[in-house]
């Protein structure tokens, strides 16, 4: 028999064979009718996950550039910016910001911590105030996940315009773009929506839109003006990746058939899981041992563990994909990543295959117990 193929990071994600299947079909032109009623349904499914009545616009790239495509329109060089940073993702965006010409302020904290509303409201009054600012929903590097609501109020409260990177949190954990006031909220089709990697998504308001038009973007490629203009005909001003579009709108339909506050109680449920098992090995969480950590569950590797050979290991003899620590972490942690098409027993092969492969790594961990604590984690609790 082929080696059984196991996907267990926090990006890209098992993709479901419904999703699978609808992209293996021919291929259609996209500006037909063929691709036009999938595409109209695509970017209305988009809204509904996005919970806005704006617009998402679509991009055919990795989520890093929809996050481009947020300081190519907003912002022109010298424009004032608050990148707030907590790993490798938030550290990243700042950068960015300072490559197209911002003048870059921070509120940086230590990879793993929880960035808070307080913090960022003195920060922004020591600043003098922002043009636009930067936050992280899920930090993928470390499993925080950060309370964007209390977050954006303060920016707003300050009157800046609020960019969220929410690439690895949409589908998974809440996020309500009108009712949390988020100007610009980008995501990517390779976490939680259950899709290969290919496309990015951002959500605009109104002010981010007016914001736009008042200056021309800095590129053709992502300008958010002339991609609005249309998607509102259902003519994109770019050949977009015609077979990931068809794929994200099966995959939108299950998520939206299952129910968003259904997904996020699944989510919330498998992070519990994974914590459980993890703890019940014996080993040391680095993520948060907290609900809001559904995204990602990150653990310490046991002093004298090897963790890229440990990887290896699990990949080459088990089929088994985890991922290791990004920056400063590599080598310190291993991330197991439970979002999109995902349910309990993934969590428990999982934990199966990292109990195995520790054990023969010589590590001292508590044998036979993860599985059965992940179970009763998932099983026996009410979100
Ligand atoms: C994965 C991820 C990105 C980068 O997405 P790409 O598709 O690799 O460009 C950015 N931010 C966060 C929080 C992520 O998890």
């Amino acid at each position: 028999m082929p080696q059984k193929r196991y996907l267990f990071t926090p990006g890209p994600t098992p993709v479901p064979p419904e999703v699978l299947a609808a992209m293996a079909q021919p291929m259609v032109h996209h500006r037909g009718p063929d691709f036009r009623s999938v595409y109209s349904r695509c970017l209305e499914r988009l809204r509904e996950v996005y919970r806005t009545d704006s617009d998402v616009l679509l991009f055919t790239s990795s989520g890093s550039g929809g996050l481009e495509s947020v300081l190519a329109n907003l912002c022109v060089p010298g424009d004032r910016v608050l990148a707030v940073s907590a790993g490798h993702f938030g550290e990243r965006w700042a950068e960015m910001a300072r490559l197209h010409g911002c003048d870059v302020h921070e509120l940086a904290y230590a990879w793993g911590e929880t960035p808070s509303a307080d913090d960022l409201d003195s920060r922004l009054d020591e600043i003098g105030g922002a043009k636009i600012v930067l936050l992280t929903h899920s930090e993928t590097s470390t499993g925080v996940v950060a309370d964007v609501q209390a977050l954006a109020a303060v920016a707003r409260g300050a009157g800046a315009l609020v960019a969220v990177d929410a690439v690895s949190s949409l589908g998974a954990v809440p996020l309500d773009t009108d009712g949390w006031n988020l100007d610009a909220v980008v995501s990517g089709s390779q976490k939680a929506l259950m899709c290969p990697p290919g496309l990015a998504f951002v959500a605009v308001s109104e002010s981010a839109l007016d914001a736009a038009a008042k200056f021309p973007p800095s590129g053709f490629y992502f300008d958010w003006c002339r991609t609005k203009a249309g998607q509102d005909v259902l003519d994109a001003p770019v050949t977009p990746a015609v077979p990931l579009v068809i794929g994200l709108d099966v995959a939108l339909g299950l998520l939206l058939k299952e129910g968003l506050e259904a997904a996020f109680e699944r989510h919330i449920r498998l992070g519990r899981a994974c914590r459980a098992g993890v703890k019940a090995m014996g080993l040391e969480l680095f993520s948060p041992d907290d609900d809001r950590s559904a995204v990602v569950t990150t653990l310490r590797v046991p002093d004298g563990v090897d963790a890229a050979a440990l990887l290896l290991d699990l990949r080459d003899r088990m089929g088994v994909q985890l991922i290791g620590g990004q920056g400063a972490l590599k080598g310190k942690v291993v991330r197991i990543g439970h979002i999109g098409y995902y349910d309990v027993f993934d969590i428990t092969t999982a934990l199966a295959a990292l109990e195995l492969g520790l054990g023969e790594a010589g590590a001292e961990i508590g044998r036979g117990a993860a599985v059965t604590a992940a179970l009763e984690a998932f099983e026996h609790t009410k979100v």
